[in-house]
């Protein structure tokens, strides 16, 4: 069986289908060992050394992501935010950078700063209009145009090739923040990106048990050995459990997060008919400006995410999200239980995200169940 042709859901139940060699386990051990034999000769033929430079645990979730977005390597690293940073470490310190408007708050934080206090110049923009992001591109001066589509909390949706032409036609990278696409549903390589990060915290590991980070590169190029030495020297490394729990959980992402779709479309469906929903955000929906490039790019549909704004302010949303029962009040995405969260609560100043805002992480319960609880809580306002 070749398996290069076989589907990639496939590769995930089985992590690649591979077992212990010298048990015939069909699960792969955890290595917790920090330091390697030396051979007599003073060669590490075996290629590891010490634990901080490799982990023989990362070897197969970091196959597995390989395989699944369709890339040459993948580097995990000790939370997407150490992956994402890593990324901007490893540019030179006057590089132009071109990133969305609307992205994680954390990362945007982030950039404003520290990146910015070192030198990076970031330009921030409308990522979902190309003609924007052309506008703002400098050639032989930006070296990296950072996306993330859906984009979080709105959920926006950036043309993954059109970025990469306008980025590459610059002389500058494409990176792709994919957390909420995940590869089930994007494999933002195929559509001409350099990079995509996950914050594998999220859907890949899907259990909101693991802190997680993820790089998977186009090409085994200068800048991604200058990646894999970052992560070596700047020692922001994963644990053996938790890499062991990370491949655990990607064995079911492709049924998380089919479920999640499917059922995030339907409670988007289901709320836009509420008339105390000003409005729901989900790229499924075919009035979202982004849904047209969304359908192009995304496949099997259109992630577990979706925000929905409520008439009556701040006020509404808090309200309703203190009425929900089965619904978890809290920060991040891409678990198995469902969370609801007033990101503007969460988000600083310059967010733009609107004050009647709820954002929904869709799990994997009943969709009628997650229904019904939403309606009553927005029902009773
Ligand atoms: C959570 C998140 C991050 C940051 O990842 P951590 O694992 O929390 O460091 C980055 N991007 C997106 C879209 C996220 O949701």
């Amino acid at each position: 069986m070749n398996r290069k042709t076989l589907h990639p859901a496939t590769l995930a139940a089985q992590a690649l289908g591979s077992t212990d060699a010298s048990t015939g386990a069909v699960v792969l051990p955890i290595h917790t060992a920090t330091t390697f034999l030396r051979d007599p000769d003073n060669q590490y033929r075996r290629g590891r050394s010490y634990g901080r430079a490799d982990n023989p645990t990362y070897d197969q979730p970091q196959a597995l992501l390989t395989a699944l977005e369709g890339g040459a390597a993948s580097l995990l690293f000790s939370s997407g935010m150490a992956a994402a940073a890593a990324v901007f470490h490893c540019l030179p310190r006057d590089a132009h950078v071109v990133a969305p408007q609307v992205m994680y708050w954390g990362l945007r934080n982030w950039l404003r700063n520290f990146a910015e206090a070192w030198g990076i110049e970031v330009e921030f923009v409308d990522a979902a209009a190309l003609d924007a992001l052309r506008r703002a591109v400098r050639a032989d001066r930006t070296r990296l145009v950072w996306i993330e589509t859906p984009a979080n909390p709105l959920w926006s949706v950036t043309d993954i090739a059109g970025a990469a032409e306008i980025a590459h036609a610059a002389g500058a990278l494409l990176a792709v923040d994919s957390t909420a696409a995940t590869p089930v549903l994007t494999r933002p390589l195929d559509f001409g990106a350099d990079l995509v990060m996950h914050s594998a915290t999220k859907y890949l590991n899907g259990h909101s048990d693991v802190i997680a980070g993820s790089l998977t590169t186009t090409r085994e190029d200068g800048f991604w050995a200058r990646l894999c030495a970052a992560r070596s020297s700047g020692g922001a490394v994963l644990g053996s459990f938790e890499a062991y729990l990370l491949l655990r959980g990607m064995r079911t992402l492709f049924p998380r997060v089919e479920r999640a779709c499917r059922s995030a479309q339907q409670i988007a469906e289901a709320l836009s008919r509420h008339p105390r929903v000003l409005e729901v955000l989900y790229p499924g929906l075919p009035k979202h400006p982004g849904h047209a490039v969304a359908a192009r790019q995304m496949t099997g549909g259109f992630g577990g995410m979706l925000s929905v704004r409520l008439n009556g302010g701040a006020e509404a949303a808090i309200v309703a999200a203190a009425r929900v029962e089965i619904w978890k009040r809290a920060t991040s995405l891409g678990g198995v239980e469902s969370l609801i969260e007033h990101r503007a609560s969460v988000e600083g100043a310059d967010s733009p995200v609107p004050a009647d805002l709820l954002r929904l992480s869709v799990g994997i319960e009943d969709p009628a169940d997650l229904i019904s609880d939403l309606e009553s809580a927005i029902g009773s306002l």
